[in-house]
């Protein structure tokens, strides 16, 4: 490929923060509310004008994996903020209806949460930004991270592109919940990432929102379909999917956009064909972003295997739980015989880098754990582990690898957040 070498220049420098987090997803925004709330300067920048990532620009259905779909589902797995954005979300009228989901339903209080809840996608936006705002944090949106400021193996800060133009942010620690490990890339961690179909792994979906059906109808062809639950009297519906793509190169993203954009009134044809329900309904939103499930996942000081989840695996640095099902295990649904196995810390912590923590979809893991762990409850709770964990640094003016982990517990423990406290 023909290369142009581009000048170096000066650029202004926007701020100095303790806590960077690069990513306004499930996990970004839960990172950053536990490390502002737990005192750390924190910013967090985000691509978007808002939070949610995947959840909100890419217009997921369901919040999933509070606690086992199947029994044994007594314990509450995911708890703290996700839990805390869940009751915000009732008290607003944020829930949709979950009459369609397979599910033990439990009445909806603290401790007590369903495996599964539907989001009113605005009405998340909105809370989202809520509680981030209230937690202190500084908010930067429009806002794309494009570099990382090294010293030998220490980050010192974050090279970012938006309106202003290019600019230095200054941190002490960086949190990558980018979702596609983009921080950790350029810092040149080691990473895994599953291209095209070469190996078995989850693939990509336009998902759109749909309004005018008739709620009293029969909408069961729209419920085998996968799609179903009505919040805010819409229903987001599992759109086109396009060949496998890699979601890090920007013309494979780009095809993929186009394809399955293309599809998607056929794809609403041949639904609404089968359901009578739908006669008068029409598509009213697609996100920006077509639902990009996996991309690079970091080598960290731990890899989390399908072994550690089927067995229910403890370890002593757990700052999260998780009781979801492995979704395509084989090719079938492969459902948790347990209560819910350990995220241990060393899985968001990269093999290279002193002062970078990694949250969300893409840490240290093999491709099945992977599909267990990525459902939104627990990864908002693996995001509030890594906010929690970068203040506790910020405190003791140490670097994550060396962090007092029984210290980071004890906060989650305080914050309501669940590992492993209340197993019987
Ligand atoms: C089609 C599809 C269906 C799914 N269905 C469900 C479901 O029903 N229930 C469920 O619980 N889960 C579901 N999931 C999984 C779940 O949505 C994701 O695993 C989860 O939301 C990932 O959250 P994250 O915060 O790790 O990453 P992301 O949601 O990817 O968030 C990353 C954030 O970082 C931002 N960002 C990325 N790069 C940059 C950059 N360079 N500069 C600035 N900002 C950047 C993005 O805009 C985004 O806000 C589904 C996923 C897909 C794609």
């Amino acid at each position: 490929m023909e290369s142009y070498k581009e000048k170096a220049k000066e650029i202004s420098v926007f701020g100095q923060y303790d806590v960077i987090v690069v990513g306004g997803g499930c996990a970004g925004l839960s990172a950053a509310i536990a490390a502002a709330r737990n005192g750390a300067n924190t910013l967090i920048i985000e691509r978007f004008g808002y939070f949610g990532g995947t959840a909100t620009a890419s217009l997921m259905l369901n919040i999933n994996a509070f606690r086992n779909q199947k029994k044994p589902d007594y314990l509450q797995t995911s708890k703290g903020i996700a839990e805390e954005i869940i009751l915000k979300m009732d008290e607003i009228d944020g829930l949709g209806d979950m009459t369609s989901y397979e599910q033990e339903e439990y009445e909806l209080k603290p401790g007590n949460l369903s495996y599964s809840y539907p989001i009113d996608p605005e009405k998340f936006k909105y809370l989202t930004l809520k509680l981030v705002k209230e937690s202190g944090a500084d908010i930067l949106f429009h806002t794309y991270f494009s570099d990382v400021i090294m010293e030998d193996d220490k980050l010192k800060g974050i090279i970012v592109e938006n309106k202003s133009g290019r600019q230095a942010i200054k941190g002490d620690i960086i949190i990558d919940a980018s979702g596609d490990a983009d921080a950790a890339y350029k810092a040149g961690v080691p990473y895994r990432e599953v291209k095209g179909d070469e190996e078995p792994r989850l693939g990509d979906q336009l998902m759109y929102r749909i309004s005018g059906f008739d709620r009293e109808g029969d909408l069961s062809a729209v419920n085998d379909w996968g799609s179903g639950p009505v919040a805010a009297g819409c229903m987001n519906i599992w759109g086109p999917s396009a060949p496998l793509l890699n979601g890090t190169n920007a013309q494979e993203l780009t095809r993929e956009e186009i394809e399955t954009r293309l599809k998607i009134y056929d794809h609403f044809k041949k639904l609404k064909e089968n359901n009578s329900a739908l006669d008068n309904a029409h598509i009213i939103a697609t996100g920006p972003l077509v639902g990009i499930r996996q991309t690079r996942f970091i080598e960290g000081q731990y890899k989390l295997t399908a072994d550690d989840v089927l067995e229910g695996r403890q370890f002593d640095d757990v700052i999260a739980l998780c009781s979801s099902p492995i979704i395509n295990y084989y090719g079938y649904r492969r459902y948790l015989e347990h209560e819910g196995y350990d995220i241990p810390y060393r899985c968001l912590l990269p093999r290279k880098i002193d002062n970078l923590i990694v949250a969300g979809r893409c840490i240290s893991s093999d491709q099945p754990s992977y599909e267990s762990y990525r459902a939104m409850a627990p990864i908002m709770s693996i995001g509030e582990g890594a906010g929690t964990a970068a203040a506790v640094c910020i405190d003791d003016n140490t670097v994550p690898k060396n962090v007092d982990i029984t210290k980071v517990q004890q906060k989650l423990k305080a914050q309501n957040a669940e590992i492993g406290q209340n197993r019987q």
